[in-house]
């Protein structure tokens, strides 16, 4: 017997490189349709589910300040970035006939929807998966922050942190022979020992929030919905 969820809404944050695939740049199409193929699973618990990404696979902000942009500037450029992400998951899923709707915090009307809070909570109520894009649509934020933001207004039950690896570990798993795997950590061990999770700025909003933050790992396929059922592999933060 299969267990049932246990979130009822959750918010799940990608990064733009999760995106990638094996690609070095932009997106992958077959990697794109194979997570909104474990979102649609988990839409089909029963779970409200929302989605914020990334755009670090196209722009980064820091990147371009660094190469003599202004901050402010590169950071909109960033922003941009995650309204593309945003419309190739959007297709993803509809593709594999998943209700989506995206909403952007800047404003563009003839591409998708603007952030209305109520709004959003009302397309999730109606089963529909809502795509946050363009961030916080400030400079000098995150789309981690932007997660942990959206995360708190839907009421979500969770963030989940999908990322390369299956939880949050001592060292990097990728280039450390046999770290240790947490099982569970506060918000403050994370901040005390500035654990690569997410920034600050979103473990303090999520702390704050009472908001769990459930990190694992995006590309096991079928690993979202055990998560949701909270088995498999996963760093829980609370
Ligand atoms: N960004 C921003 N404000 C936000 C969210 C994102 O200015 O609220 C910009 C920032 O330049 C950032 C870029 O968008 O570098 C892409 O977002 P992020 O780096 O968080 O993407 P990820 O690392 O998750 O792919």
């Amino acid at each position: 017997l299969t267990q049932p969820a246990i979130y009822k809404r959750v918010l799940l944050k990608l990064s733009g490189e999760a995106l990638m695939g094996r690609r070095e740049f932009g997106l992958d199409t077959d990697t794109v349709q194979a997570i909104a193929h474990d979102i649609k699973a988990v839409v089909a618990m029963g779970v409200e589910v929302c989605v914020v990404i990334g755009g670090g696979n196209i722009f980064r902000g820091v990147s371009g300040a660094s190469a003599g942009m202004d901050r402010a500037q590169a950071d909109y450029m960033g922003m941009l970035a995650t309204v593309m992400n945003a419309l190739a998951m959007q297709s993803a899923l509809e593709k594999q006939e998943v209700a989506t709707r995206v909403q952007s915090a800047i404003p563009m009307a003839s591409v998708c929807e603007p952030y209305i809070r109520r709004r959003a909570e009302r397309h999730m109520e109606k089963g529909r998966v809502v795509i946050f894009a363009a961030g916080t649509g400030n400079p000098f934020f995150t789309t981690d922050t932007a997660a942990a933001l959206r995360a708190a207004e839907m009421k979500c039950d969770a963030l989940l942190k999908g990322t390369q690896v299956d939880g949050v570990y001592s060292a990097d798993p990728r280039k450390v022979v046999n770290p240790t795997r947490y099982d569970q950590l506060t918000y403050l061990d994370v901040l005390a020992n500035d654990l690569a999770v997410m920034d600050a700025a979103a473990i303090s909003l999520a702390r704050e929030n009472h908001l769990p933050i459930v990190v694992f790992n995006i590309h096991a396929p079928g690993a979202f919905a055990q998560v949701m059922r909270g088995e498999g592999a996963f760093t829980r933060i609370i």
